[in-house]
Order: C-alpha cells, then sequence, then structure tokens
C-alpha cells in the first residue's frame, strides 16, 4: 500500500462493498487508515446472488465470523453442490450434480476418471459421476457437511443465504473494525488534471474526497465505466442470458443442502434452499422469450399459475472491464463485471478482487507494474469462469427451442474452450490439457470432468463394447456402499441449523 495512501471511499452497499469493507479494514488494521462506505438507499442493492461457493466461508474466517454469528441471522443453509436437471437429453444424463472438491473426493476420483477415461475409449463402463461423490450422498439424504469426530477429513462447502441480511450483517461487522457509514447519493464525480478521481458531489451539500476509491456501485459502475470511461468487454456472443424473473415458494422443513439449476425452454431456474423460504429465479435471454412469456414458464414451473404473489424482474449484462483497477480506483462487484450466475461465482469474484488487490498493492506500493499484473490475473479468472460457463451451454443437446439449438452450436467459444473440448472428444486426459492452459486454479480438472461426463458427451451404449476385467477394476457397488457408510456419520442439515440458531440466541 502506498504510505500516502490515508483515506479509501467504497462508494455502493451491496453484498460487494461491504465484502471489500471488511476485507480492507481486516488486512490493514495496522495501517492508519480512515476507510468510508457510501450509498444511496433511493438506489438501493439488486438483492439477489444468494448461493456462494466455498471461498465465503474463508472470507468469512479471515475477517473472524463464525457459523454461529451468521448464519441463523440470515437464514443460511449448507450447500454443498449443484444439481444440473435437464441440461441434456441423453438417455441416462438428465441430471448430475456438481460437488465441490474435497478431501474424501481424492479417494474415489480415480475411479471415476478411470471408468469416464474408459468410456470415452469405447468401454461399456458407467461414467456417470455424481454417484462418486460423498457431497452427493449427503445433498440427497439432507446432511450437513460438517465434518463428525473422528472424521479423517475436511469437507468442502458453500451457503445459501439472504443476501441483503448478509449485507445487513457485514455492515455491522465492518462498523466493528472502524469503517465509517454515510447515506449520500453521487451525482457528479470530478477528475483531476491527471484524471485521477478528485473528489465526489453528492445529493446533499456535502462532497467527498478520499485518496483511493473503490467502485462497488453494481451494474452503473459510476466510478470506473462511468467517470473514468474504463470500457466494457460484453460477452454476449457466447452467454445469451441477460433477464431473470425472481419468486420465491414455501420452505420446506427439511431441505437438500443443494442448488437445484433445471434447464427450462430459453434458459434455466435456480432453486435456492434458505430457512426461511425457496428462492426461484428463471434466468433467461430476453431475445429468445419475452418477459411476460417467462414469467408464465416459472409459473408453470413451480405450479404456481394462479399464485398472485408478484415475481421481481431483472435485467443485466454479461462481460468485464478492461482494467479493474484504474488510476485511483478499483471496481468489485457488479461494477467490474458479471457472468451470468449459474455456477454462483460472482461472491467468489469479489474477494478474490480484493485479496489480490490487498497482495498487490502491499507488493508494489500501487506502481503500474504490478496493477498490470493485478488486471491480467483477474480478467483471466473472469475468462476462465466464462469459458466454463459457456461450455454448459455449448454441449447441451436440448433441441427444442432456437435459444438451446443456437447456443449448442455456437462457434464463437474461446480458442481456450476449443482446445479442452477437442482433448475430450478426442479421448484424451483432459486433467493434462487443464495443466496445460493453467485453468485449475479456477476450475479443478474434477469440475470439467464432471460438467462434460455429466451431460453425458460419450459415446452411445450401442457404441461402446464390454472391456476386459481391467476396464471393469473398480466395483461401483462397493463405492456406494462405502461413501453411504461415510455419509451415515453426518449431521442431520436441519438439526445443525438449529444448533446454530440456539447458539446466535445464547
Ligand atoms: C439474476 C442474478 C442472480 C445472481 N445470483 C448469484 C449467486 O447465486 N451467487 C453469487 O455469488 N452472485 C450472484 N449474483 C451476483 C450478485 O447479485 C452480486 O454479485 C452481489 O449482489 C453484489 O452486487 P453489488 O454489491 O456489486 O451491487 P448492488 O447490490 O447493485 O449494490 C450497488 C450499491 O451501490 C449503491 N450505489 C449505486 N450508485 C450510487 C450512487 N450514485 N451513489 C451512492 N450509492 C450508489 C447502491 O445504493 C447499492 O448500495 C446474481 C446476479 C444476478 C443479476
Amino acid at each position: 500500500m502506498r504510505k500516502e495512501t490515508k483515506s479509501i471511499v467504497i462508494l455502493g452497499g451491496g453484498t460487494a462493498g461491504w465484502i471489500a469493507a471488511n476485507r480492507l479494514a481486516t488486512h490493514w488494521e495496522h495501517l492508519d487508515l480512515d476507510i468510508t462506505l457510501v450509498e444511496s438507499p433511493d438506489i438501493g442493492i439488486i438483492g439477489v446472488g444468494e448461493g456462494s461457493t466455498p471461498p465465503l466461508k474463508l472470507f468469512l474466517d479471515v475477517i473472524g465470523v463464525e457459523e454461529s454469528d451468521w448464519m441463523a441471522r440470515c437464514e443460511a443453509t449448507y450447500k454443498t453442490g449443484i444439481t444440473f436437471r435437464n441440461w441434456s437429453t441423453k438417455p441416462g444424463f438428465h441430471e448430475y450434480f456438481h460437488p465441490f472438491q474435497c478431501q474424501p473426493d481424492e479417494l474415489v476420483l480415480p475411479a471415476f476418471y478411470h471408468n469416464s477415461f474408459l468410456r470415452r475409449q469405447g468401454v461399456d463402463l458407467d461414467g456417470h459421476p455424481s454417484q462418486f461423490f460423498l457431497a452427493w450422498h449427503l445433498a440427497l439424504q439432507r446432511l450437513a457437511p460438517i465434518t463428525p469426530p473422528n472424521f479423517p477429513f475436511k469437507m468442502n462447502y458453500g451457503y445459501h443465504f439472504n443476501s441483503g441480511l448478509l449485507g445487513e450483517f457485514l455492515h455491522e461487522w465492518a462498523a466493528k473494525k472502524g469503517v465509517k457509514y454515510k447515506q449520500a447519493k453521487v451525482t457528479e464525480v470530478v477528475l483531476d488534471d491527471q484524471g485521477f478521481i478528485d473528489y465526489l458531489e453528492t445529493d446533499s451539500e456535502d462532497t467527498i474526497k478520499a485518496d483511493f476509491y473503490v467502485d462497488s456501485t453494481g451494474f452503473r459502475s459510476q466510478l470506473l465505466q462511468q467517470a473514468l470511461g474504463v470500457p466494457f468487454e460484453s460477452c454476449e456472443d457466447v452467454l445469451y442470458n441477460d433477464s431473470a424473473v425472481v419468486f420465491p415458494t414455501e420452505p420446506d422443513e427439511n431441505p437438500e443442502p443443494q442448488t437445484i439449476s433445471t434447464a427450462l425452454k430459453y434458459g434455466w431456474v435456480w432453486k435456492i434452499p434458505l430457512t426461511s423460504r425457496f428462492g426461484n429465479g428463471y434466468v433467461y435471454s430476453s431475445k429468445y422469450v419475452d418477459d411476460d412469456d417467462a414469467e408464465m414458464e416459472l409459473r408453470e414451473h413451480l405450479g404456481l399459475v394462479d399464485s398472485d404473489i408478484e415475481a421481481r424482474r431483472l435485467k443485466f449484462k454479461v462481460g468485464r472491464v478492461r482494467e479493474h483497477w484504474y488510476k485511483n480506483c478499483l471496481a468489485v462487484g457488479l461494477s467490474q463485471g458479471f457472468i451470468e450466475p449459474l455456477e454462483a461465482t460472482a461472491l467468489d469474484m469479489v474477494q478474490e478482487t480484493v485479496a489480490c488487490f490487498v497482495d498487490y498493492a502491499n507488493k508494489g506500493e500501487m506502481s503500474d507494474r504490478y496493477r498490470n499484473e493485478f488486471n491480467a490475473r483477474i480478467s483471466k479468472r473472469f475468462d476462465a469462469v466464462r469459458d466454463y460457463i459457456v461450455c454448459h451451454y455449448r454441449i447441451n443437446t436440448r433441441t427444442d427451442t432456437p435459444y438451446w439449438r443456437d447456443a449448442g452450436s455456437n462457434e464463437q467459444i474461446s480458442q481456450s474452450l476449443r482446445e479442452l473440448l477437442m482433448a475430450w472428444l478426442g479421448g484424451k486426459n483432459i486433467t493434462d490439457e487443464i495443466e496445460r492452459q493453467n485453468l485449475d486454479a479456477y476450475f479443478p480438472s474434477m469440475s470439467w470432468n464432471c460438467l462434460l461426463a455429466g451431460k453425458g458427451i460419450y459415446p452411445t451404449d450401442e457404441q461402446v463394447r464390454p472391456g476386459n476385467e481391467l476396464a471393469h477394476k473398480y466395483d461401483l457397488k462397493d463405492i456406494e456402499k462405502y461413501l453411504k457408510g461415510c455419509a451415515l456419520n453426518f449431521p442431520a442439515h436441519m438439526e445443525q441449523l438449529d444448533l446454530l440458531k440456539k447458539a446466535e440466541a445464547a
């Protein structure tokens, strides 16, 4: 961090702004730094984004938050992974589970890779991924991914939560760390003669001035894109969705700790269990269906055609900014970009951006060299996540609407994704290809294997041959027995959440 930086203003109080506030205040606790978060309640937050990946737990650990501090308050549940339903029409592959990789997987991954690899060579082996993962057994049995005493491995898990309540919680936590808070709407961003942000004019008498600014103003990107003019690079040519319609439904008393993503005619629907409700949202492309028809399709899917509960409609754009840190401004959250929510990666990107910024700012005292390296690293992360999500669409086998047919034949995919698909289809070991392209820091080989195997990108049953004993070296019944046996020792999901509620009340 540059010695002369004495003050930081974070503009925007959505989840991204509060994550940034907590992380900066924690990492730079030892510096004499004034951090103020400014937001306009009139504009409000986007209010979606209710599923996470495992790094949310790491972030909460770093800032000193325990599960008993926040989970009950934010209506949170555990998340062991995501089930993708109806993305593939291949027999036996109508759904599959994508777990968060964890230590016990190391014992069974060789069996999955072996079966999957030989299946691609045309040997008649079962290469469906779900059955190989403990997290899947936990989800189906409604068990929490909390390791029982004496279990020798660590689980890796994410959360589902009410995003508005998480923002409120993080606001209070940041206040304890000394972050100041101000309500104001920024109306004008004034630059100095070198093009740096000088100060902000607001709808009150006040102006706001700092040495460094964090733009967390959501899709408006008021500082980075609007005032500083950093270009936005869209990826709508490979990701068609630009709209969502969101609808809550009654909670389940004992929900499965997983997100369900079901493909519909023009996109997909998430189903996210909170303790107070299910969050449901249809993510679709307005180029293929109009908003009313999309809402009706969601209502039909949920069996709520006549319900008078109002749905919320949202618009979004997919892509990223060319530079996330420019002059004296860092963009985090939707202001820096958004890859659609299929793998719930947006908050992961926020944390990575802030953590990496702290690292590079510390190393290089905010010099250009480190700024350029930082920007390249974050952009690479965006692009790698984009490709993984594009792959979901590119390998879908639905033909029921032009939306799915166009997505399934889209030739605009990146060279990196093209080479990965060629490796899979050419029967090669894709772990090697992932390593060659240095992609495992974003989605590990296990995730790519799950995606391609889970959608049944294999020779058909008619095209395969029996194979010898060596090929059939893993007995799937034994693996299932073993995993079910492990799962038996895990605590029930709801019991675990009740314990957290009691701990919070105490
Ligand atoms: C349909 C959909 C589903 C999603 N699902 C997921 C998911 O499952 N998992 C996940 O990780 N992410 C998801 N996301 C992304 C997630 O919602 C966001 O990353 C997250 O909410 C952070 O948003 P934000 O803080 O960047 O922006 P916002 O929540 O929009 O906050 C913007 C803030 O800026 C303030 N502001 C703006 N302009 C001004 C101004 N001029 N003056 C003062 N204040 C201003 C506003 O008041 C507000 O406080 C989803 C997004 C969409 C669109």
